[in-house]
C-alpha cells in the first residue's frame, strides 16, 4: 500500500493548481493540511485491517490515503463533482477504496453497509462539512445504519453540545439525541490553521460509540424526542410550558403537571434540569 501523500500544505497547494480547484463555500469545503491532525483521528477511530470505513466528504482525499492503510475497505461519499476526477489521481495505486459521487444525505448508508460489508457494523470517519453536521450524524443513527463507531471533526461548539450533560448551558436536545445512540469522547480540539481554507471557527475530533442497547428503556422513542425538541424549544420556558405549546403533540398542562409530581420532578422545572432517565420515565408516562 502506497504511503500518504497529501496532509501537508505544500502537496495539497500543488494538486488544487494541477486542477484549478475552486473551492466551494456552499460545500463546507475545508480541507486538512497537519499530518499530525490526521494521525491523531486515525488513532481515535481505532482502525484496523478488519474495518470497512465510510468516509463523508473525502475533498481531494487526503484523510482517505490514510485510511485505506489503515483499513480494510473505504467508501467515500463526495458531492462536489470537480472533486471525482482528483480523488481518482490522488486515490490512483490503493485498491481497496469506492468513490461514490452523490449527497450523503441522499444516499442509503443502510443499503451501502449491506452491499459491501454483509450488513455487519461499519465505521464512520470524517472531517464533516459543518452546515450539515446534525442532519448527517442523526441521520446515521435514526435510519439504523449498523455502526459501530462515528469519529468526525465538527465544530468544537458542537463537540461541547453532545457531551454536555444536565444543568450546562451547552445541554440540549443534540446532548440527548446523541447521548440516546452513543457514547461520546472528545479525541482532540483543531484549530483553524491545520485546515485550508482556514474555518471562523474552531474544531474539535469527537468519536461517538454506538451503543447495542440504548442506556435508557423507553416505550415509545418517536415520542421521547419529540417531548425532547418541545422541552428546548424554547429554553427559558418551563418544561411543562414547552410542552403545553407543542403543536406536534397534544398535551395538556395538568397532564405535564400530572406526571412531573408522580415522577417527584417540581412543575416549574426547566427542560435542561432533566437526565435522559428522567425523560424517558415522563415521556413513558404521558405516553399512556
Ligand atoms: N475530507 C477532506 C479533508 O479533510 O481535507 C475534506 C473535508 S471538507 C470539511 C468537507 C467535504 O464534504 C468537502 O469535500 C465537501 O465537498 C463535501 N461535502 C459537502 N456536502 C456534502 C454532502 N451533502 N455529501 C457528500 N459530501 C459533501
Amino acid at each position: 500500500m502506497k504511503e500518504p501523500t497529501l496532509g501537508n500544505p505544500q502537496n495539497t497547494i500543488a494538486v488544487l493548481k494541477k486542477y484549478g480547484f475552486v473551492f466551494q463555500k456552499k460545500y463546507g469545503q475545508n480541507f486538512l493540511i497537519d499530518p499530525h491532525v490526521l494521525d491523531k483521528i486515525i488513532r481515535a477511530a481505532k482502525i484496523t485491517k478488519d474495518d470497512f470505513v465510510l468516509e463523508i466528504g473525502p475533498g481531494i482525499g487526503t484523510m482517505t490515503q490514510y485510511l485505506a492503510c489503515a483499513a480494510r475497505k473505504v467508501a467515500a461519499i463526495e458531492i462536489d463533482k470537480a472533486l471525482i476526477p482528483i480523488l481518482k489521481d490522488t486515490l490512483n495505486g490503493y485498491d481497496n477504496i469506492k468513490i461514490i459521487n452523490g449527497d450523503v444525505l441522499k444516499t442509503d448508508i443502510a443499503e451501502l453497509a449491506k452491499k459491501e460489508n454483509a450488513g455487519e457494523p461499519i465505521k464512520v470517519v470524517a472531517n464533516l462539512p459543518y452546515y450539515i453536521t446534525t442532519p448527517i450524524i442523526m441521520g446515521l443513527f435514526e435510519n439504523h445504519v449498523p455502526l459501530k463507531s462515528l469519529t468526525v471533526m465538527v465544530q468544537k461548539e458542537v463537540a461541547q453540545r453532545m457531551q454536555a450533560g444536565p444543568g450546562t448551558k451547552d445541554y440540549g436536545a443534540l446532548s440527548l439525541a446523541v447521548q440516546y445512540y452513543a457514547k461520546p469522547y472528545l479525541a482532540a480540539n483543531v484549530p483553524p490553521n491545520c485546515f485550508m481554507p482556514r474555518p471562523k471557527v474552531g474544531s474539535a475530533v469527537i468519536r461517538l460509540e454506538r451503543y447495542t442497547e440504548p442506556p435508557v428503556k423507553v416505550k415509545n422513542e418517536k415520542l421521547l424526542f419529540q417531548i425532547i425538541r418541545a422541552s428546548f424549544n424554547q429554553r427559558r420556558k418551563t418544561l411543562v410550558n414547552g410542552l403545553k405549546n407543542c403543536t406536534e403533540l397534544t398535551i395538556l398542562r395538568e397532564e405535564a403537571e400530572q406526571a412531573l409530581l408522580e415522577l417527584g420532578i417540581d412543575s416549574n422545572v426547566r427542560g435542561e434540569a432533566l437526565t435522559l432517565e428522567q425523560f424517558a420515565a415522563l415521556a413513558d408516562r404521558l405516553g399512556e
